[in-house]
């Protein structure tokens, strides 16, 4: 058997050249934590995990660490499953005689889903090793490219109001037949002419996103909605509010003919599956990176299948191809940066880039992820 023998983490950060905002965030430095799992037989898995604060989540990292040394290292759902139910309470778990932690506090549930999450990718990166298969293989995918999007067009403070434009089409040149223009930062007017700006400079044929960063509530946005619909918008992205639900949604669907994505910031299948039974939303963003890992994406991938709704991962390519790789007809492709500007880190944290051609992207052939961590780069810009 294979056990696992060591959990170790590497938290990095760089700043970024420029400051750049969304319609909800500042970001002046790029993060990202390794996930590094040893086996007893000398396998070494990796994953990323895209979740602050960063010391929290190693921490998290760490405890889990010592629980899960000896266990089957290609047990994937059985540790997913042990370390998911820490997350609530068990009869006697108060008192912790069983040798577990305590129920774990619900102020620490994003920390903990993304922990769980960055050691279930690295004991999928350790599954395939032992196998020799890529985790698409593994998921019963094909190698052929997949398809994939540019995402782009952040805020920088001064820049005139059509910069978006100019960026938005420089990725089409570049070969993306699919770009995403960040929005809902600004007045409805002026992103109306931000959006008005980018499909000019794009032109018909290609099609256009927009990521709101939850910038609206339910009436602005069925008025936004109305207002860009002749600009041929594919997808409205985290339209609502952070504290709407599922039912607010499911009204902006009915408003409106573009379809709504949704997803990166949950936590679990469960929320996942209201937003897809209940609130309408027609591309799952979820991203195991952040929450849950392969074997909660996987499921949430046979749930959207189930419900003609498409995956569309969010960010971490190298990761997510694999997913979607492997549900083609249910997947819509993987995001990616325009540039580097926004995400120096995932650029340069492997040892070879994924290639973009005509809008698909070459999916990693060699076994688990298929792309090794290059250690020098993470030496450099340990944090
Ligand atoms: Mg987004």
């Amino acid at each position: 058997m294979t056990r696992i023998a060591e959990i170790r983490t590497h938290p990095l950060s760089v700043p970024l050249a420029e400051t750049l905002y969304t319609a909800h965030e500042c970001h002046q430095k790029a993060h990202l934590i390794v996930v590094e799992v040893r086996t007893d037989d000398g396998l070494v898995g990796t994953a990323e995990i895209h979740a602050t604060p960063m010391p929290a989540v190693c921490d998290w990292v760490g405890r889990f660490a010592e629980l899960l040394k000896g266990r089957d290292a290609l047990a994937t759902t059985d540790n997913w499953e042990f370390l998911f139910s820490l997350t609530s309470p068990r009869p006697g778990g108060m008192f912790a005689k069983d040798g577990l932690p305590a129920p774990l506090g619900r102020s620490s549930r994003a920390n903990v889903m993304a922990a769980i999450g960055g050691i279930d990718l690295a004991l999928w990166d350790i599954r395939g090793k032992a196998a020799g298969l890529p985790v698409w293989r593994l998921l019963g995918g094909s190698g052929a490219p997949v398809r994939s999007y540019a995402t782009g067009g952040f805020y920088r403070e001064g820049a005139p109001l059509d910069a978006c434009a100019h960026e938005l089409a420089g990725y089409v040149e570049a070969g993306y037949r699919a770009v995403k223009l960040k929005t809902g930062g600004l007045t409805i007017a002026e992103e109306v002419e931000r959006i008005r700006a980018t499909r000019a400079a794009i032109g018909p044929d290609v099609l256009l996103m927009l990521d709101m960063n939850a910038a609206f509530s339910l009436d602005d946005c069925i008025r936004f909605a109305h207002e860009v619909e002749p600009f041929d918008i594919f997808w409205l992205e985290e339209p609502l509010h952070w504290h709407l639900s599922p039912t607010d949604f499911a009204v902006l669907a009915r408003s409106t003919h573009i379809p709504i994505g949704h997803g990166e910031r949950e936590l679990t299948r469960h929320t996942v599956r209201d937003f897809i039974e209940q609130g309408g939303i027609r591309y799952v963003q979820f991203d195991a990176t952040r929450a849950g890992g392969m074997t909660e994406a996987v499921r949430i991938a046979h749930l959207a299948e189930q419900h003609g709704v498409s995956i569309a991962p969010h960010l971490a390519p190298e990761i997510h191809s694999h997913l979607v790789a492997a549900f083609r007809t249910a997947a819509f492709g993987v995001e990616t940066m325009g540039g580097s500007d926004r995400n120096p880190l995932s650029y340069g944290l492997y040892q070879e880039r994924m290639q973009m051609r005509d809008g698909m992207v070459e999916i990693p052939q060699g076994p688990g992820w298929g792309s090794e961590v290059d250690w020098d780069f993470v030496g450099k810009h340990r944090a």
